[in-house]
């Protein structure tokens, strides 16, 4: 069975794709079989995973409308080691044309388990709204993983955040667990953010992953060459601590030691234009 996790925050340019992309890379490295499902119309995550949407033949629109399975519209990302369900601007349509299908919260759920044998980890990008989109995402899913930045009114989003998460575990699926907050772009240089990394460890405990995501320019960069950080420059700073995430994310799941040798079944590649071009 895989794991089923969301990465989700309400607000934008938080780190959301840039966290989804590079566990992805981190837990493929480790030897898991990982899709990577973009659930954001702007399709951040599909580009970033070498993946141009664009030449997307069918994407995670297709799935949700029920017009094609995972298996089907899944695309290998060849150089980050997972597979990906991509997304692109058709995604931004399906809000109004899932309105009036039946199960219309559950569709990804039910689209995923025809996959779940598959994959080890399936990683959900989320886009910045509670959409219908993102009740998909959280429907689907086992845990949330909740990126985020240690500024002033961090604890206060974050509320919200988890006050969303308790009603849809109470309403639509009970199975919904926070896996983790993740401290990301975190300068140690600056008083505040130590301050208010202290007072999250302070609310929320073993609830906030040991890990912390450096602000690291190589990950900043990493996007534009159609690659996670963790693939385009392993050495950087970034990267290793994505790393250690991934580590970090199978610990806290029980899932043992790499399994050596295991990789995602073969499947075409859609190569991005950025690949086309090197
Ligand atoms: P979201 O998906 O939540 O909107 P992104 O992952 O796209 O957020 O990140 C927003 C911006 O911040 C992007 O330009 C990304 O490259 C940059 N970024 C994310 N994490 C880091 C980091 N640790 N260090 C430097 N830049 C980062
Ligand atoms: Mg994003």
């Amino acid at each position: 069975m895989s794991h089923i996790f969301c990465v989700a925050n309400q607000k934008g340019g938080v780190g959301k794709t840039t966290t989804t992309v590079n566990l992805a890379a981190g837990l493929a490295q480790l030897g898991q079989r990982v899709l990577l499902v973009d659930l954001d119309p702007q399709g951040n995550a599909t580009m970033g995973s070498g993946v141009d949407k664009r030449e997307l033949p069918l994407s995670v629109y297709d799935v949700l409308m029920g017009e094609a399975t995972v298996a089907e519209a899944a695309v290998a990302a060849p150089a980050c080691g997972y597979h990906v369900l991509g997304a692109n601007r058709e995604l931004a349509g399906a809000e109004i044309e899932l309105v009036s299908l039946p199960q219309r919260d559950q569709r990804l759920k039910a689209a995923l388990a025809q996959a779940a044998a598959e994959y080890d980890f399936v990683l959900v990008d989320c886009p910045p709204s509670l959409s219908i989109l993102t009740l998909n995402g959280l429907c689907a899913a086992h845990g949330v993983v909740v990126p985020m930045q240690c500024e002033y009114f961090a604890l206060e989003g974050v509320t919200d955040l988890l006050h969303t998460i308790t009603q849809v575990r109470a309403n639509l699926n009970p199975d919904l667990q926070i896996i983790g907050l993740l401290r990301v772009m975190f300068d140690p240089r600056t008083t505040l953010q130590q301050q208010v990394s202290e007072q999250l460890q302070t609310h929320f405990g073993d609830k906030v992953f040991q890990t912390v995501i450096p602000r690291n320019v190589r990950l900043a960069e990493a996007p534009s060459h159609g690659l996670p950080g963790v693939v385009f420059d392993p050495a950087a700073k970034g990267s290793q601590a994505f790393i250690n995430f991934a580590r970090e994310m199978m610990g806290r799941v029980g899932v043992a030691a790499p399994a050596k040798g295991r990789k995602p079944a073969a499947k075409k590649a859609v190569a991005s234009s950025a690949a086309r071009r090197s």
